[in-house]
């Protein structure tokens, strides 16, 4: 540590810190690392390029600002593959009408492409809807490696319930996802008494390109907090907001 007395003012950087769902810009500016001559270039830097970015809500942070409860995690080389993510997700071209099977070529090129960007997917076919989550999760910064499917038990002669992917850059445990049909309460609440019926603990629901409301993430948490579910989390808004519930 410098002595604040020696410090060069004229030696100061400030960077953008982003939070979880930053927009392309915010993450393109945030990936700079200590860049800026000012404060005030950190935060202007977003609107010059055209968004008042107030849903991102990035920290404008000092190089000397060790220790900054902000600077946890703030990793200007991942947040540089995150916002490559971002510019290659944008080239990706939904389908006409209905999905093609799961088989088709075009799911295995898309979820081929998701290698380069650092996604394991342990040699599994991944699920139309899986693809999408994954991409979700990418495009947020996180960083996710899919389990393959457990073998038959050889004593017990069954499939062991597996766990869909391992949650790298939160906690590095095995959580499952449930995409339910729509954002209905129904539909969420019946996809989480399917997993609290395995017995799973960690439970991620996908709730596609869908917003949370306030009445369904109230209704969510009244039914899962007294039941017997570890964690809980809720990825909405396509990607763009992750809502922990338990
Ligand atoms: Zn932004």
């Amino acid at each position: 540590m410098i002595d604040a007395d020696k410090r060069d003012p004229k030696k100061a950087r400030w960077a953008r810190v982003p939070s979880g769902g930053a927009c392309k810009v915010c993450v393109m500016l945030a990936s700079k690392g200590f860049a800026y001559r000012s404060a005030e270039a950190a935060a202007n830097a977003g609107t010059l390029a055209g968004s008042s970015h107030s849903r991102c809500h990035c920290q404008i942070v000092c190089s000397w600002a060790k220790g900054h409860p902000e600077l946890a995690g703030y990793d200007p080389a991942a947040l540089r593959k995150q916002w490559r993510f971002m510019e290659y997700r944008d080239t990706i071209t939904e389908p006409a009408g209905v999905d093609p099977p799961k088989a088709d070529p075009y799911w295995r090129a898309r979820q081929a492409a998701l290698r380069q960007f650092g996604f394991d997917g342990a040699g599994e076919v991944l699920e139309p809807g899986e693809i999408r989550f994954v991409e979700r999760m990418l495009h947020r910064g996180e960083r996710v490696k899919w389990l393959a499917t457990p073998s038959l038990d050889p004593v017990t002669l069954m499939i062991p319930s597996g766990k869909d992917f391992r949650w790298l850059s939160r906690d590095g445990g095995e959580w499952q996802l449930k995409s339910p049909a729509s954002a209905k309460y129904s539909s969420v609440r019946r996809k989480i008494g399917e997993a609290l019926a395995k017995g799973q603990a960690d439970v991620i629901v996908d709730l596609g390109g869908e917003t949370l409301t306030d009445e369904l993430a109230q209704a969510v948490a009244r039914y899962a907090i007294p039941r017997n579910i570890r964690q809980l989390v809720l990825l909405s808004g396509d990607g763009s907001t992750l809502t922990t519930i338990k």
